[in-house]
C-alpha cells in the first residue's frame, strides 16, 4: 500500500494523488495547475487507462480539471464525488474545455502563419462530457464500496457547495489503513455553506495548507460595505457593475443582496433591479437554487423552511441570451449588474464595463482577487484609461473592492481541523500551500508532536510501514520549462501541463517576479489593445524586437 505525491506539493494546484494497493490504482483529484509554479509535476507512472477510479474532492478545476484529459488518454473507470460536484463539474470542465478550444484555435491561427504544426487542444467539450458521464455520485457520510480492498467515504468540506474531505478505507495484505484526504478546507461562517467537519479518526492524513502560515484577522463586514456602495452609488444615479466569478461567490453576492433587500437597507431605491448576467452563473445558481437543503447551513435551512429562496428575489433578471445582455443598458433605474469573467477578462463584463467605466456616478465593484495583468487588475490599479473593443475608455466610475469571505480555513482553522484526530494519525502529510506555508503549518504540527511530512512531487511513501519508497527529483519548474523548450514540443496530452516558471530562492523570487510581472503588464497591454491600428500594433512589435535583439 502506498501513496505517491504528483500535484499540490509544495504548492497550490495541480492536486493530484496516487494511492495504489493490491495492484490497484486510485487517483485523488486530478487537477489543473494555474498561476506560478514552484516543482515541475511528475507524470503519473501508470497509463491512465490503468488507473482503476478516481475520487475526486470538489470541482474546483484545480482539483478536477485534467479529468477530461485523462479520459481522452484512456481512463475509463469510475469518477466518485458528490450530487453537488457532478452537477458543478458539468459546468465547469465544458467551460474549461471550451477555454482549450479556444486556445487551441487561436495559437492555430499562429502556427499556420509561422508554418507550424497544428495545436491541439488540451482536451474538447467532448472529453468533458465524457468525463461526467463517468461521474458516480457518493453521498456525505455514506460508506461505499469502490473497488476489492478500497471503502470510501465523503464528509462535508465547507468550502464549495459539494465540497468533500475523503475517507478511504483501504486494506491490503490482511491490514487496514485509513487515510484522510482534507480536500479544500473551509472557512467558518461563510454564506449559505455548513462548516468544515471534523472527522475524528485516520492513520494517514494528507492535507490542505492554503492559509497555513496566515490569519484572516478581523471578520469584513461583507454586508454594511455593499449597502454603502449600492447607496452611494444609488444616489448618484450610477450603476453598481460586479465583476464575478460564476460558480460561488455570484451565488454568494446574490445571497448578501437578497438579504439587503429583504431588510430594506438601502433607501429611498425600493425594487432596484438586479441582472445577473452570465450563462455560466445562471447554470450554477440553479444547481445551488436545487441542492438537497443538507448542503446548506442552518441560517439558509431557516430561509428555505420559511418558503424564502435564498439566493433569488423579484427584482431579479437574467440574461441568458445576448439580446437579453444588451437590453440591460437600456434600463433607466440605477441597477445593479453581475457578470463574468470574474477578473475582467473576457466575457460580456467587459460590455457593461464599456457602458459604466466612463461614467462618474457608476461604480465597478470588484469581489475576487485580481491576477496581475489582467483587465481587473488595471483598473483596480487606477489605470486613467482602457481599451474596450477598440475603443479608448476613461475610467471616471468608482472603483472599489469588497472584501469578500475567503473560502479557505485559515492557520488556526486548519489547526483546530487537524486537532480533532483521536488518537493522533500515525502521520500528516501537508500539501496544498505555498511552500512557506505548508512548511510554517508542518514545524506547527511538529511543534505539538505530531508526525509530519511536506512531500515533493514524485515522493512515494509507504502506508503500512511508513517509510518513503521513492524521493521525487525536485525538479524545478524554470528548469523543467527550459527543457522542454529546448524540445520545442507542443504535445498537449501531458497530465500535468507545463506553465509559467519560478524561481525557488527569496533573492531569485524577487527579481523574477519583477520579470514576470512586467511580461504580464505587456501581455495585458497588446490584449486590450486590439483595436490598435496595423500601424500601431507593427510600431510596438518593432520596438520590442528592438529590445529582445539588445538582450540577445
Ligand atoms: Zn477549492
Amino acid at each position: 500500500m502506498d501513496l505517491l505525491f504528483l500535484g499540490a506539493a509544495r504548492e497550490v494546484t495541480g492536486s493530484a494523488f496516487l494511492l495504489t494497493a493490491g495492484g490497484q490504482h486510485v487517483l485523488i483529484d486530478c487537477g489543473m495547475e494555474q498561476g506560478y509554479d514552484t516543482y515541475e509535476n511528475q507524470r503519473l507512472p501508470v497509463k491512465p487507462s490503468q488507473v482503476d477510479c478516481v475520487v475526486l474532492t470538489h470541482a474546483h478545476i484545480d482539483h478536477s480539471g485534467m479529468i477530461p484529459a485523462l479520459v481522452k488518454q484512456g481512463f475509463s473507470g469510475p469518477i466518485y464525488a458528490t450530487r453537488a460536484t457532478i452537477e458543478l463539474c458539468s459546468i465547469m470542465l465544458l467551460d474549461s474545455a471550451h477555454i482549450q478550444e479556444n486556445e487551441a484555435e487561436w495559437r492555430n491561427r499562429k502556427s499556420k502563419r509561422a508554418g507550424r504544426a497544428e495545436y491541439v487542444p488540451l482536451y474538447t467539450q467532448q472529453d468533458a462530457l465524457d468525463a461526467v458521464a463517468l461521474m458516480r455520485e457518493a453521498s456525505y457520510t455514506e460508506l461505499i464500496d469502490i473497488l476489492p480492498g478500497f471503502r470510501l467515504m465523503m464528509t462535508d468540506a465547507g468550502h464549495l457547495l459539494g465540497s468533500a474531505s475523503t475517507t478511504l478505507e483501504v486494506t491490503d495484505m490482511g491490514v487496514t489503513r485509513r487515510v484522510v484526504f482534507s480536500g479544500d478546507i473551509g472557512n467558518l461562517d461563510q454564506p449559505m455553506l455548513n462548516d468544515p467537519t471534523y472527522l475524528t479518526s485516520a492513520d494517514i492524513v494528507v492535507m490542505e495548507s492554503t492559509y497555513g502560515d496566515r490569519d484572516h484577522g478581523e471578520r469584513p463586514d461583507y454586508v454594511g460595505d455593499l449597502v454603502d456602495t449600492l447607496q452611494t452609488t444609488f444616489d448618484r444615479g450610477g450603476n453598481v457593475v460586479i465583476p464575478s466569478f460564476a460558480v460561488g461567490r455570484t451565488q454568494e453576492v446574490l445571497y448578501v443582496l437578497r438579504d439587503i433587500k429583504q431588510r430594506g437597507l438601502v433607501r429611498g431605491h425600493d425594487g432596484f433591479p438586479v441582472y445577473m448576467d452570465s450563462p455560466l452563473a445562471i447554470r450554477a445558481t440553479n444547481v445551488f437554487t436545487q441542492s438537497d437543503a443538507a448542503l446548506f447551513d442552518e441560517e439558509m435551512n431557516a430561509l428555505l423552511d420559511a418558503g424564502i429562496n435564498p439566493i433569488t428575489f423579484d427584482d431579479l433578471n437574467i440574461s441568458l441570451t445576448v439580446d437579453e445582455s444588451k437590453a440591460i443598458n437600456v434600463e433607466k433605474r440605477p441597477c445593479v449588474i453581475i457578470s463574468a469573467s470574474g477578473m475582467a477578462e473576457a466575457g460580456r463584463i467587459r460590455h457593461h464595463l464599456k457602458h459604466n467605466l466612463w461614467r462618474p456616478e457608476s461604480t465597478i465593484l470588484f469581489v475576487g482577487y485580481q491576477s496581475v495583468g489582467t483587465l481587473g487588475r488595471v483598473i483596480l490599479d487606477g489605470a486613467q484609461e482602457v481599451k474596450l473593443f477598440g475603443e479608448t475608455i476613461q475610467v471616471r466610475a468608482q472603483i472599489r473592492a469588497l472584501k469578500a469571505l475567503s473560502g479557505h480555513a485559515d492557520r488556526a482553522g486548519l489547526k483546530a481541523w487537524a486537532d480533532s484526530f483521536t488518537p493522533r494519525p500515525r502521520k500528516f502529510f501537508i500539501v496544498h500551500g505555498e511552500e512557506s506555508s505548508a512548511l510554517s503549518f508542518a514545524q506547527l504540527l511538529e511543534s505539538e508532536g505530531h508526525a509530519v511530512e511536506v512531500p515533493y512531487s514524485g515522493d512515494r511513501w509507504d502506508l503500512i510501514n511508513d517509510y518513503q519508497l521513492q524521493q521525487g527529483p525536485r525538479t524545478l519548474a524554470g528548469e523543467a520549462a527550459k527543457a522542454a523548450e529546448a524540445e520545442a514540443d507542443l504535445d498537449t496530452g501531458r497530465l500535468m501541463p507545463r506553465k509559467e516558471r519560478r524561481a525557488p530562492t527569496p533573492a531569485v523570487e524577487n527579481a523574477d517576479r519583477m520579470l514576470d510581472n512586467a511580461l504580464n503588464r505587456l501581455r495585458g497591454l497588446i490584449h486590450q489593445g486590439h483595436g490598435w491600428s496595423n500601424g500601431i500594433k507593427k510600431q510596438l512589435a518593432r520596438q520590442i524586437n528592438k529590445l529582445c535583439d539588445k538582450w540577445e
